[in-house]
């Protein structure tokens, strides 16, 4: 398969600290792979705790002033001129994230455009936002002052990296804190980017670090750094847990956007069309590789049958194909590691469930990340292909009878990020919703978000949510002033 190269790649990624690019400490870099032909094609800075203590200091100077200080309205410009940077170069940033991600071109075009919104939304926000008063006639009035927390630490995954970076780069510095980023390690590339795009907007050096790097090694450092009082950390259950027992002993503010295994459920008496596109679109765009991905269909008994064929037939027509090419639907999974995770799965559900559609890689696709879309029909409540994220283009369908069995199935995983619920009543629709384990509900609808709403998922789906003001709270203390009248 031919593959369409970037032009003016950089020769190498490095971190981002005080206003310019550096290397790490000791020099040492780590190897970044092109998911369509796994060849290394870059090599990154592979931060040290040291480079994590550096790119602190600058942002803990650049807390002094004047970021945190400037009237709303004044960093409110500076981040609609990001919004207008990145909005200028969407095509630019969408080649380099779908070169290095394998996110299909016309998707991660969409995904660059949502990070400019991100921007667009906190600038305007900031500016709307009101605090309250409190008054107690004749006696006190009290008031909300609400202030930045200082050096926001922010650890991305490799999930749409630009986008999801933009989704805590905006709210942290429309509140006024500094920020040092640890983007993801399999996917370094459009974070750099950053870099130039804040300068050209006039954010001052130092209010915006970046340090590349292991999670391990560079994220661990920034979660045990006590000069970061919060961390904003979107990837794995699993690394939460991990970070949630780090940063214990330093008392941080944590927000944690973490795993799914989102159920969409199909009455009966849905648009079955309209359901059919839409859950078809729920857990193939993004490659799969999509935290709120509805990776269970769950499909009352009457119309399963039916379902399911039509299902498999609409996962075969999927074009998979080179991430570049606008006609690819399914790219190439990020990297190798998590590709033999994926295919681990497909090979599971090849002894757990009915396969019905796909089952490994794709034919015309001899190198490289690809895995053709599958499809598991049959799929029991106990499978492992029910119960634990896949994060790829897999999905399992399981026939259920009556509203009761449906919930208990819907809400019999450990994860409750997202749900997707399609029937034509009215009542049910919004008792199963409010019923089912989900931060996050979509009713006969896709999933498009509403930035003013909040984001983020119950039980082992993460914790606080973001989103509105919910970000402006995560990311200041609210302090109360008493004032006697
Ligand atoms: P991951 O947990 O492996 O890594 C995420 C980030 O954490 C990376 O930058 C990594 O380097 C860093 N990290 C790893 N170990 C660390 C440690 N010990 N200390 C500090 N940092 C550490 O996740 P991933 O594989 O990059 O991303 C996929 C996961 O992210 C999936 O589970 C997906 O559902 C989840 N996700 C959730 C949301 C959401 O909003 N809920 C959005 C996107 C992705």
């Amino acid at each position: 398969m031919s593959q369409h190269v970037p032009g003016g790649l950089p020769d190498h990624i490095q971190h981002f600290i005080d206003g310019r690019f550096v290397d790490s400490v000791d020099g040492q870099t780590f190897d970044v792979l092109n998911p369509a032909t796994n060849q290394v094609y870059i090599k990154a800075a592979a931060g040290r705790k040291a480079d994590i203590d550096r790119a602190v200091a600058a942002a803990k100077r650049a807390f002094g002033g004047p970021w945190p200080t400037l009237a709303p309205r004044e960093r409110s410009r500076v981040l609609h001129r990001v919004a207008d940077l990145v909005e200028a170069q969407d095509r630019r940033l969408a080649e380099l994230e779908t070169w290095d991600t394998g996110l299909p071109i016309t998707q991660a075009l969409g995904q660059a455009r949502r990070a400019a919104e991100n921007f667009r939304f906190f600038a305007d926000l900031i500016v709307a936002q009101r605090d309250d008063t409190y008054k107690v006639p004749g006696r006190q009035v009290n008031y909300v002052n609400r202030k930045p927390k200082g050096v926001a630490g922010l650890i991305t995954p490799w999930n749409t990296p630009f986008m999801l970076e933009s989704w805590k780069l905006a709210p942290a510095l429309a509140t006024g804190n500094t920020v040092v980023l640890k983007p993801a390690e399999f996917t370094p590339l459009s974070a750099s980017l950053w870099a130039g795009i804040f300068r050209e907007a006039g954010v001052p050096d130092g209010v915006f670090n970046l340090v590349n790097g292991f999670g391990e090694e560079a994220g661990d450092a920034l979660v045990k750094h006590p000069g970061v009082p919060l961390i904003s950390f979107t990837g794995e259950s699993r690394t939460g847990q991990i970070i949630y027992a780090n940063a214990a002993p330093y008392l941080k503010g944590l927000s944690m956007e973490l795993g799914g295994k989102s159920p969409a459920v199909v009455f009966a008496d849905a648009d079955l069309e309209s359901a059919l596109d839409a859950t078809v679109f729920g857990v193939f765009s993004l490659n799969g590789e999509r935290c709120t991905a509805g990776s269970r269909i769950l499909v009352e008994r009457p119309v399963y049958d039916e379902f399911v064929e039509r299902y498999a037939e609409r996962a075969k027509a999927i074009v998979v194909g080179e991430p570049a090419d606008p006609a690819t639907e399914v790219g190439a999974l990020v990297h190798p590691e998590h590709y033999d995770k994926v295919m681990s799965y497909v090979e599971i559900g090849k002894r757990e469930a009915r396969l019905v559609a796909g089952g490994g890689r794709p034919e015309g696709c001899p190198e490289g990340n690809y895995v053709a879309p599958t499809v598991f029909a049959d799929v029991r409540p106990e499978a492992r292909i029910f119960q634990e994220e896949i994060f790829g283009p897999v999905v399992a369908i399981t026939p259920f009878d009556g509203d009761e069995e449906a919930l208990r199935l819907a809400n019999g995983v450990e994860y409750g990020l997202a749900a997707y619920v399609w029937t034509n009543d009215l009542k049910r629709a919004h008792t199963f919703s409010q019923s089912v384990d989900a931060g996050m509900v979509w009713l006969n609808s896709n999933n498009v978000r509403d930035l003013r709403t909040p984001f983020g998922g119950v039980k082992a789906s993460g914790l606080g949510h973001e989103g509105g003001y919910r970000s402006i709270d995560f990311y200041t203390d609210q302090q109360a002033v008493h004032i006697a009248l």
